[in-house]
């Protein structure tokens, strides 16, 4: 019971692919690269989507099946578990559309916030990363500081 809610969404789902190799003097971000970020990040959307029709499709199928209260009390646990679950790949869907936005404007794979190139390895392992670690350290302090207050 409750697997599906329990899954975890790891960073670039279960996708396996060969991490890239840049030729020598190949230039950060070119055309070949791109297309390699493209195809993780359309492969990763197509299993959220699979992921979000497999949810609702359990959910109709175990609808109202259990006369007995508290049966049906779990029941509903699961099932807002499941709607979670199903927001979070919604937004994630939606980031994966932002990012391929950006691989198309050309901004992919640079810091939205100092400029710097992000770089492939960190890429791969967040294909969705919009900061260098740097940055992205930074801001999570910011805000571990800003809540404390
Ligand atoms: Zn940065």
């Amino acid at each position: 019971m409750a697997k599906t809610a329990a899954r975890k969404i790891s960073s670039a789902g279960n996708q396996s692919f060969t991490p890239y190799k840049p030729k020598k003097g190949e230039e950060y971000m070119s055309e070949a690269q791109l297309d390699h970020f493209r195809s993780i990040l359309n492969g990763w959307k197509k299993d959220l989507m699979a992921e979000v029709d497999r949810t609702v499709d359990h959910m109709k199928d175990e609808a109202a099946n259990f006369p007995d209260p508290a049966d049906r009390a779990t029941q509903e646990e699961e099932f807002s578990l499941e709607l979670r679950t199903r927001d979070r790949e919604r937004k994630l869907i939606k980031k994966i559309d932002d990012t391929m936005g950006l691989i198309n404007n050309g901004e992919y794979g640079y810091c939205e916030t100092c400029g710097v190139e992000i770089g492939l390895r960190r890429m791969e392992a967040r294909p969705t990363a919009t900061q260098c670690i740097d940055c992205k350290s930074l801001d999570e302090i910011k805000e571990k500081q800003t809540r404390g207050k």
